[in-house]
């Protein structure tokens, strides 16, 4: 059982969204990065015997939450609803029509679009959005407000790391308008955690947009990356998972220097493994935003000319607003079928809702606390060998880069990608 956000912590599965701090009652709490886990983690500038319990462990995804109960209710009137997908009212393959938001997307440009379109419309005042930004840790994900389409596009590419989305929540408070906010499927958790708490809030961000998410690692990898493309973190002046068309690359610059590293294959440069709440997450498509966005990796499309999004609307409301951009020119829609979307998403529906049972099995066996959910996931384990042998690779890969060999064996045998 995790009782407190310190269990959660300790248990691993905190993800870095800064909801304890921003949600809790205390103000002596922040978000600083870890770098023996390459997360950031709340922070006590003193000891509180209090802290930890309440209202901050209410909003924490880390622990898991009643996803299918949630998304029921926030979704009611969905024309659709599966363990797979969630609720949802209509789905579509769609890209922007602005060129200008397709050069810098992670996919169609989607994501960027509608919040233009609602900002443009006065629907919202603002969006909460993430750059990079640069320092002497390296590069590192910032969250802010954008009010204008040069901000959001500041802000496009996908942060494949640990995001405190909600670390500065003075910003969110004190912005005089509306928001749009855009995140993973567990920062929407904690948005909607937090929205059960306090109906201002409901007012305050009465739109999110929620990415279809496979995970992240942590930072630790983004760094290891980088020393090996031949570059200093400190020194860095660009950088970015994913962008450029679909699927894209990674791109780290430093002064004249760049180096371009193909996306997913640069995963394998390393032997961190993806973070493990990540690897216990049942949310494939953001169940509970009210817009879910992901990358249409269905034949057809991945073979036409430039990139495209899949997007979900999970209310009559959301879809009125797609339908809406399409009649203004703002955005493509075609059509797509249930069955072409769990084909874009097999590897991560797999993941997250047919192998989780054994999954979370052996993780509990090996004494490991896993997150609760009230469903979301199929319940039958089969497999159970497939993840044990896959923990133990896990563990192989993380302790060869632990020790320093990983480079030198993943070359060895082929797994290191080339060039
Ligand atoms: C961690 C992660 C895992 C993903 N896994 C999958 C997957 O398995 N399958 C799949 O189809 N798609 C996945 N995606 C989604 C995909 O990468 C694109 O975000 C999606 O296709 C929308 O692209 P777009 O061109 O519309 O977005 P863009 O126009 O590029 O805009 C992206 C928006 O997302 C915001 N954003 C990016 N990263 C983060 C973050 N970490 N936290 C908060 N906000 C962020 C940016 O601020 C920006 O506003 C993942 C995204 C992330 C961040």
């Amino acid at each position: 059982m995790i009782s407190s956000v310190d269990d959660v912590v300790r248990s691993r599965l905190c993800i870095s969204c800064g909801a304890c701090v921003a949600f809790g009652c205390e103000e002596s709490v922040f978000m600083s990065e870890d770098e023996n886990t390459g997360m950031y983690l709340p922070t006590l500038r003193r000891s509180i015997n209090t802290w930890g319990t309440g209202k901050e462990f209410s909003v924490c995804p880390g622990k898991g939450y009643p996803i299918e109960g949630m998304g029921k209710h926030l979704f009611p009137n969905a024309l659709n609803s599966n363990v797979d997908l969630g609720q949802w009212d209509s789905a579509f393959v769609s890209r922007s029509l602005n060129d200008s938001i397709l050069e810098n997307a992670s996919s169609g440009g989607v994501m960027t679009a509608i919040a233009e379109y609602l900002l443009n419309e006065n629907i919202v005042q603002g969006v909460v959005v993430t750059k990079m930004q640069y320092s002497c840790n390296g590069p590192r994900p910032e969250s802010f407000i954008a009010t204008n389409l040069d901000e959001l596009k500041e802000a496009q590419g996908s942060k494949y790391c640990p995001v405190p989305l909600f670390g500065d929540v003075s910003q969110l408070e004190s912005f005089p308008g509306k928001l749009l906010l855009i995140g993973t499927p567990c920062q929407i958790a904690a948005l909607r955690l937090a929205q059960r708490n306090d109906s201002r809030l409901v007012d305050k961000i009465p739109f999110t947009i929620g990415n279809f998410c496979g995970g992240y690692r942590d930072f630790r990898e983004t760094d290891k990356i980088i020393s090996r493309a031949g570059m200093n973190k400190n020194e860095v002046d660009f950088f970015r998972y994913r962008g450029g068309g679909q699927p894209g690359t990674m791109v780290i610059r430093s002064g004249l220097k760049q180096k371009k590293l193909d996306y997913p294959g640069y995963a394998r440069m390393t032997g961190v493994i993806k973070h493990r709440r990540c690897r216990l997450c049942v949310d494939a498509t953001a169940e509970l935003a009210d817009f879910s966005c992901g990358d249409a990796w269905i034949p057809e499309y991945l073979n036409s000319s430039g990139s495209w999004s899949i997007v979900m609307a999970r209310s009559p409301l959301a879809k009125n607003i797609l339908m809406s951009m399409k009649e203004h020119g703002r955005i493509e829609l075609r059509d797509v079928s249930e069955e072409d979307i769990k084909l874009s998403q097999k590897g991560n529906l797999t993941s997250k809702k047919n192998r989780q049972a054994c999954r979370i099995g052996l993780y509990r066996l090996l004494g490991m606390k896993a997150p609760e959910f009230d469903g979301g996931y199929y319940h039958k384990c089969e497999g159970f060998l497939f993840e044990v042998k896959v923990h133990i690779s896990h563990t192989i890969f993380s302790f060869l880069e632990k020790i320093g060999l990983y480079k030198q064996l993943a070359q060895l045998i082929g797994r290191y990608p080339k060039g």
